[in-house]
């Protein structure tokens, strides 16, 4: 497959084609840096689930979906817009990757939607990059996923806190006694959090209560356990719907990249 092609199916995949032209720019040159980085024979491990792969096309790597299947579902009417859009995203960044230290950045991460500050990656992925610290990332409150809830009763939390930790300690009667937010990451997010006689992090917390991120406060009541979650994703690198609202405020994404190289 040609190599922008892939590009440009990615971002099909990973980003709203109504979303801003520079927006789609700057999800095709993450999306190319990761791809690129990845590949075999630049020396990239490939894909660790697919063995010989450079990528695989699920969420593991980054989606990619085909022009047949996207076109089934984006309204018959605005499909060739779109599709010469993300083109358009594509080929006007032809070739162009990030890169640190004069090297094709290895490790770039993006995520729906910030809760206001990206996340330094060493909470999330175990490694520290320069160009993955906790940033500020504005004007997001407004978008989709900023603010979401997740209502439990209180005897639903309590199992899935069991399936997690089989040997924790906990009872429904004073329940917000037994449980304290202990830590906080630099993009305040739920680092280390006490439940029962037990400490979690705050992304198995996520996972296990179906959040869409570890950036969330509890509120207990007599009946129910409520997480009040900001943001989507891990929040590491490049907010998609960050950079959208910054693309709409009239940033150009190529303005910010130091050095462009060929690939
Ligand atoms: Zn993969």
């Amino acid at each position: 497959m040609e190599f922008e092609d892939y590009i440009r199916g990615v971002v099909a995949a990973e980003m709203p084609a109504a979303f801003d032209i520079e927006a789609l720019k700057a999800q095709a040159i993450a999306a190319r840096t990761f791809a690129y980085a990845n590949l075999i024979q630049n020396g990239g491990s490939g894909c660790a689930k697919h063995k010989g792969a450079d990528v695989c096309s699920s969420v593991h790597c980054q989606a990619y979906v085909t022009k047949e299947e996207r076109y089934r579902n984006w309204p018959a009417s605005l499909a060739n817009e779109y599709w010469s859009k993300l083109t358009q995203a594509v080929y006007e960044t032809k070739g162009m990757v990030i890169t640190y230290n004069n090297e094709v950045a290895k490790h770039i991460k993006y995520h729906s939607t910030s809760n206001g500050k990206t996340e330094n990656s060493i909470y999330v992925f175990g490694y520290q990059e320069p160009y993955l610290v906790s940033v500020e990332s504005p004007f997001e409150e407004g978008t989709p996923s900023f603010s979401s809830k997740v209502v439990m009763k209180k005897e639903e939390f309590i199992r899935r806190i069991k399936e997690l930790n089989p040997e924790v300690s906990i009872s429904s009667s004073n329940l917000a006694k037994q449980i304290k937010i202990l830590e906080w990451t630099e993009g305040d997010r739920v680092k280390t959090i006490k439940i029962g006689n037990k400490t979690f992090s705050g992304i198995d917390i996520r996972w296990a209560m179906g959040l869409k991120s570890a950036s969330f406060t509890i509120n207990i009541d007599t009946k129910n356990v409520t997480f009040n979650v900001k943001g989507y994703g891990h929040g590491v690198g490049m907010s998609q719907w960050g950079a959208n609202e910054m693309a709409k405020r009239g940033k150009n994404i190529v303005r910010y990249l130091s050095i462009i190289i060929e690939v």
